[in-house]
């Protein structure tokens, strides 16, 4: 049988009791679960279904290009009408998370709620009792392109805006295809996404050349005065406090790609990325190369996950804290895993 053969069907039953289809992506939503929620909700909306997404937090500046932006409502700012919609759904689609706590303040909703749901994801060991039908598949470079697998097999056209929506998450997640994506099977799907008419130049001038003047000076701050080697480990870090960010009108998404910069010194193989957010509450981003398990450390220290290469957390605290004991958790977990 098929990979995701009875998972389709039992998705197939479920749509023929609804009407109402929100869709929901993980808080502090990147390009992947934008983009997989983007296609979604026009793939339903095809069909006649009424679908909408439903986002905890807002939706970064550089994805709401993206046609069905119109559908979206983000819950911090409209609680009432987002929570309406959420009352009246006869259906969940979940995208690109897997523990319900990803979705941060809507948690309250899915608690105790009946509405079906079903679960498409890539990272590891999603959740028990997630979702009633659970698409997983954590060698996938992204949701998307798991979503363009799925959207294939039941039948779904895939419109220019829906591929453009799924290559976004696509390089996204890849770092514009530089890590996690070696399956050539990928590439197939940006084929048949840039033959349906994704204007793969345009999506990515979408998504990474909107910087503002204030983001691209933040991150020659953040470079030039704020990275930080740790002696003797193959270690480096940035923080940046809630003083610096306001200084550079500092909006979600801004430091998205930050992090990826001390990766690339010589002999570095992990990095991270102290954002406070807020008054003792500091967001952080990991990445490492090769088989350093980055969201073991994540989890573990970090209250966060995500993949092997690729993944975050958070802490309650100062900034000053939280550096601190990430430079003392790691050089115990680098030891741990002999690197
Ligand atoms: P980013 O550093 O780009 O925000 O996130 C990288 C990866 O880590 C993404 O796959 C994201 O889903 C995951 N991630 C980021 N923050 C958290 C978090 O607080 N908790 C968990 N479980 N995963 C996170
Ligand atoms: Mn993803």
């Amino acid at each position: 049988m098929d990979l995701f053969d009875n998972q389709i069907k039992e998705f197939n039953k479920l749509l023929l009791n609804s009407k109402k289809i929100v869709i929901i992506p993980h808080k502090d939503p990147d390009g992947d679960a934008i983009g997989s929620s983007m296609a979604w909700c026009e793939a339903l909306r095809q069909r006649d279904f009424e679908a909408r997404i439903i986002s905890s937090t807002i939706i970064p500046q550089n994805l709401r290009w993206m046609s069905c932006y119109r559908y979206a409502t983000v819950y911090e700012y409209r609680k009432s009408k987002a929570a309406e919609i959420l009352k009246n759904a006869d259906l969940f689609l979940f995208m690109d998370f897997n523990s319900l706590s990803r979705t941060g303040e809507l948690l309250k909703f899915f608690k105790y709620s009946k509405t079906p749901r079903i679960l498409i994801d890539h990272h590891p060991n999603p959740e028990k009792r997630l979702a009633n039908v659970v698409f997983s598949d954590e060698i996938a470079s992204s949701t998307c392109e798991l979503c363009y697998d799925i959207l294939i097999k039941m039948g779904f056209d895939i419109t220019v805006d829906m591929a453009e929506a799924l290559y976004s998450g696509i390089i996204t997640d890849t770092g514009k295809l530089t890590y996690g994506s070696l399956r050539p099977q990928l590439y197939s799907i940006i084929s048949s996404l840039t033959e349906i008419g994704a204007n793969k130049d345009k999506v990515f001038q979408n998504i990474y050349q909107q910087i503002s003047f204030d983001s691209i000076r933040l991150l020659g701050h953040s470079l030039c005065n704020k990275l930080e080697i740790i002696e003797g480990l193959p270690v480096a870090y940035i923080s940046l406090s809630k003083e610096e960010l306001d200084k550079y009108n500092y909006r979600p998404g801004n430091t998205e790609d930050f992090v990826n910069f001390p990766l690339t010194i010589k002999d570095i193989t992990v990095a991270a990325l102290f954002t406070e957010r807020q008054k003792d509450y500091v967001k952080i981003s990991f990445r490492s190369h090769g088989d350093i398990p980055i969201n073991e450390f994540a989890q573990r220290y970090f209250n966060g996950g995500g993949h092997i290469n690729a993944s975050g957390g958070e802490t309650n605290g100062t900034l000053e804290q939280a550096v601190e004991m990430f430079r003392q958790k790691i050089t115990v977990f680098l030891k741990s895993i002999n690197k």
